[in-house]
């Protein structure tokens, strides 16, 4: 029997978006029910928060629904496949930890909640910002699964411009709120690779 690896590798990564929603669809309903205090939204916000969802979500989609843009297909195959499948998984099981150690404190964005408080257990305790760590390992796998350089590689440059413009912004807003507690937390953990990063 012969096997379609293009079309295996479109449906995994296609299940995995859409568990990825599943994931994030309780706690969203309820951190929204927690009041916002503070936000420290930059302006750059929104145009980060678009890049990502293009390039993790919106790109690949386009390609994997219309074969759009054909001209960067390239092949692939089993182990490419057996290896993004892992990366991708391997991101849903962290970023459901995320959300159970985040709880109502979660926001998509650069909020602090009412009565927020700093969570420094659980998965939290091996990196500041695991559930980005989560991200990363999402945008990592579409060069494994799809079969085409656009749509593979959309994901790091959306999640890294969202990345790198925020994180040093969210560590400043949480070193305002939290003073020497965040500056104890971010002296003893690294931002996304344990020991390394
Ligand atoms: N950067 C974190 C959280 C992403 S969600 C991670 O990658 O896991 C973004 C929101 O989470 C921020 O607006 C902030 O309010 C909140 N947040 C980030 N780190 C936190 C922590 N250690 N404890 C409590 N809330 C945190």
């Amino acid at each position: 029997m012969d096997i379609d690896w293009e079309l295996t590798g479109k449906i995994i990564w296609g299940l995995c978006v859409v568990a990825w929603g599943v994931i994030r669809f309780r706690p969203n309903i309820k951190a929204r029910k927690t009041k916002i205090a503070t936000t420290k939204r930059p302006p750059i916000e929104r145009f980060s928060m678009f890049a990502s969802q293009l390039g993790l979500g919106i790109i690949p989609a386009i390609w994997v629904f219309t074969g759009f843009p054909a001209a960067f297909d390239r092949p692939i195959g089993p182990v490419s496949i057996a290896i993004g499948t892992a990366l991708f998984l391997w991101s849903l099981y962290l970023f459901r930890k995320t959300h159970k150690a985040l709880g109502k404190m979660w926001s998509h964005s650069l909020d602090l909640r009412e009565d927020h408080k700093l969570v420094t257990r659980g998965i939290y305790e091996k990196v500041r910002h695991p559930m980005y760590s989560a991200f990363w390992l999402w945008a990592v796998s579409p060069p494994f699964l799809l079969a085409n350089w656009v749509a593979g590689l959309a994901g790091i440059v959306g999640f890294g411009t969202l990345y790198f413009l925020r994180v040093g912004q969210e560590e400043a807003m949480m070193e305002a709120e939290f003073g020497e507690e965040y500056s104890q937390y971010k002296a003893r953990t690294r931002r996304i690779i344990p020991g390394i990063y």
